[in-house]
């Protein structure tokens, strides 16, 4: 079997659109949650995710929209987006993400948003944060989201962990792993081409790739929608 697997699509289109043409011809696809806030089609990122019909789980940007999380606890520019869409969300992509699990299994891997001490809001950035999840992983593997930088951690005699780049190839070997696929549409370690990853289950391998989308028609839809100029400019940066 072939999976895609996607995360942090924070309603770009453009950069979803771009990543979907590469996943064409993968058997499912898997998406690990903030499918909006931020970007300007929140509803239409929605739709094209529904109609996967693959596993979707719940962000922290997601439950934020619905009115499920406190948007005090979010940066000033992330807050404004956040309240932006949930005045922009209709009752079907509502009752959509109100439905995402908080967690889900395949194959071999388990699959959240933050990290296995707090599905939606941990952000797991160093080899101490690998560790505490490492310990309640009971699969082989773990997929998140939420950092937008993709990496990979290995649990062998101790933790270790790298950052991930266009191409790379993480061996799906019997040793635990926690792998960041990194995001679609908002990525933010100084490449700015969306982010995905493929796991290809007979060759026993998860690959790290990069695509170029059209950025400059989603910062135009964002001016349009007048979201904070930080996040617009954001986007190229890819920061
Ligand atoms: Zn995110």
């Amino acid at each position: 079997m072939r999976y895609g697997i996607i995360s942090d699509i924070h309603s770009n289109k453009q950069a979803l659109d771009a990543v979907l043409e590469q996943l064409n011809d993968v058997d499912r696809v898997i998406c690990l949650g903030d499918i909006v806030g931020y970007g300007p089609e929140p509803n239409e990122c929605v739709e094209i995710v529904k109609g996967l019909d693959g596993i979707t789980i719940v962000g922290n940007h997601d439950l934020a929209s619905l009115g499920e999380k406190d948007v005090e606890f979010f940066n000033p520019h992330a807050k404004e987006a956040i309240l932006w869409t949930a005045t922009r969300l209709n009752e079907e992509s509502k009752r959509y993400l109100r439905n995402l699990p908080f967690k889900a299994r395949f194959e071999n891997a388990i699959v959240v948003h933050g990290s296995l001490k707090d599905f939606t809001d941990e952000y797991i950035l160093s080899v101490y944060d690998a560790s505490e999840s490492f310990e309640l992983l009971e699969d082989e593997i773990l997929l998140i989201g939420h950092t937008h930088t993709p990496c990979y951690f290995q649990k062998s005699d101790r933790v270790y962990g790298e950052r991930l780049r266009n191409g790379d190839i993480i061996k799906i070997d019997g040793e635990k792993k926690i792998i960041n696929v990194g995001s679609v549409g908002q990525p933010r370690d100084g490449d700015n081409r969306a982010t995905f990853a493929l796991f290809d289950t007979e060759k026993r391998e998860i690959k790290i790739k990069r695509i170029p989308y059209d950025i400059s028609e989603t910062q135009r839809l964002m001016r349009e929608c007048a979201l904070p100029d930080f996040l617009i400019r954001r986007l190229e940066m890819g920061i």
